[in-house]
């Protein structure tokens, strides 16, 4: 089968979040499973850094527009791990400071950036060769399918062809004002609430949830809680009027980047049945966030997190105040919304002796702390389906989570520590704090400790079941489309 990727991010070039690395591992799976996957990514600046001069191998895309057309080459960025990668180059719209946004808020142009590089996606294939199935990831590219069904509905080369859409977060829908369909010359009369429009917006994620094959969410609960208002951001109802074609697939784990084993960026190798190293990558850490002379029994506290509301970085400020009075040291590392910048620097102002936050995006200090801590916090608010936390448990290091989305389907607490992690439920720190108590508690009990984080380490989220999971819905849809 021939699957075409189109993503805003992919690990190692472009990377915000965990997307990255579903589009940097799942690919490479379904490589090894005997399929042909290419991925296609916007040519950002931060990519043109690492790939200076790439061969180009379209030299002029035309993208139309309402009194213009955009051109856009297609550059090779070479086989990796036998997945051919392609960026899409604009500068225009990608050679900037950052992906989406800016500290003061969202680029205002981004609905002509994806929408320009999902039809620049469509028009390569065309010329390239045309996948069996296109699979497009989030708000940015969700719109890929809706083109297909509307702007390319007479072109005969895609009509058989399907899209799977996989939300790996519905918190962000791609929300811009009307005249966006004109930009994007779309017909006017898919502006209507059953298609695009939204509370008088056009909503991208909505367009693609209504004209995916099929859709699929990052774990099974998610794709549950997507379905009610509480998580569903307003498209609930859309949701659920696709809930025969909508799936939940949990994340894998890309073991040849996240292995304490042979992870290249932590100071020593450790597995379950030779733990000795995990002392030195503790030790190394501490180093590299500057505490001296932490005591074996202080308990390291570890955060990697995007700084969003959805990740509960307020209800880790909100214990701060009683868990700085326990014996422990935490390390946040962390990059995102200036607000949740400014409070967590400020917090560990009050505290530090204790309390140190890295606001930077730094993939070998998020392995660091991986490594060297005791425990991990993520108590976020909602999950859908949370790498960091599969991650821990592969590094020994304990997850206290928020039963939520991922969360909730790969942490199990289990009585007198004989789950993988711990687990709050509601809304609310003081249950987080009950949660953060209970490790700190089992923390002490060392033979317990020990055994958990064994427990953590043996669990196996490598990618080929899921990469499974998506070829039945890839096959699924083929079938669906009269293949
Ligand atoms: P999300 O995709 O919602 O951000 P996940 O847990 O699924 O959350 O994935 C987060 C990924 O991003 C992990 O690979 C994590 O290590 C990485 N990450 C998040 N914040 C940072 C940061 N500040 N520096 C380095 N890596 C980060």
């Amino acid at each position: 089968m021939h699957i075409v990727f189109a993503a805003s991010e992919c690990a190692p070039w472009a990377k915000t979040g965990g997307l990255a690395d579903v589009i940097s591992a799942l690919p490479k799976t379904l490589v090894k499973m005997g399929h042909k996957a290419q991925v296609f990514i916007p040519y950002y600046r931060q990519v043109a850094k690492a790939v200076p001069s790439p061969a180009v191998i379209l030299k002029s895309i035309t993208i139309p527009f309402p009194s213009y057309s955009r051109f856009a080459r297609l550059l090779d960025g070479g086989v990796v791990d036998g997945v051919q990668m392609y960026f899409v180059d604009c500068p225009e719209l990608f050679d900037r400071e950052s992906y989406y946004a800016t500290p003061s808020g969202d680029y205002p142009d981004n609905a002509e950036r994806f929408g320009a590089f999902c039809r620049a996606v469509i028009e390569s294939t065309k010329v390239l060769g045309v996948p069996d199935v296109f699979h497009v990831h989030d708000w940015q590219t969700a719109m890929l399918a809706v083109m297909l069904r509307s702007i390319y509905y007479f072109d005969p080369v895609f009509r058989k062809v399907p899209t799977i859409l996989t939300i790996h977060n519905g918190g962000y829908q791609g929300w811009f004002p009307p005249r966006t369909m004109e930009t994007l010359l779309l017909p006017w009369d898919m502006f209507t609430k059953d298609k695009l429009e939204h509370y008088d917006k056009v909503n991208f994620l909505k367009g693609g949830v209504v004209y995916a094959d099929a859709i699929t969410t990052v774990s099974q609960t998610y794709a549950q809680e997507i379905q009610t208002p509480e998580f569903g951001n307003g498209l609930e109802g859309t949701f659920r009027s696709r809930a025969g074609d909508l799936f939940g697939i949990l994340n894998g784990a890309d073991y040849t980047e996240w292995d304490p084993a042979i992870d290249p960026h932590i100071a020593d190798h450790y597995t379950a049945s030779k733990l000795e190293g995990k002392r030195e990558c503790r030790r190394d850490l501490l180093h590299a966030f500057r505490f001296e002379d932490v005591h074996e029994n202080t308990t390291v506290l570890g955060v990697v997190s995007r700084l969003a509301t959805q990740k509960g970085i307020d209800f880790i400020v909100d214990i701060l105040d009683r868990l700085m009075q326990e014996d422990v040291v935490l390390v946040m590392l962390g990059s995102g919304e200036e607000y949740y910048e400014r409070l967590l620097t400020e917090a560990a102002e009050r505290y530090p002796s204790k309390m140190r936050v890295q606001v930077k995006f730094d993939n070998v200090m998020a392995h660091k702390i991986e490594a060297g801590s005791d425990i991990f916090l993520m108590p976020s608010r909602y999950e859908p389906g949370g790498l960091n936390q599969i991650y821990s448990l592969k590094y020994g290091t304990v997850p206290v989570v928020r039963a939520t989305g991922g969360l909730q389907d790969t942490i199990e607490e289990l009585p007198d520590g004989q789950g993988n992690g711990f687990k709050f439920e509601g809304y609310d720190s003081n249950a987080f704090w009950d949660a953060v108590q209970r490790a700190l508690e089992t923390f002490r009990q060392k033979k317990t400790w020990t055994a958990m984080m064994k427990r953590g380490m043996a669990q196996d989220f490598s990618w080929e079941k899921p990469a499974q999971e998506y070829v039945r819905i890839y096959e699924r849809t083929i079938q669906n489309r009269g293949n």
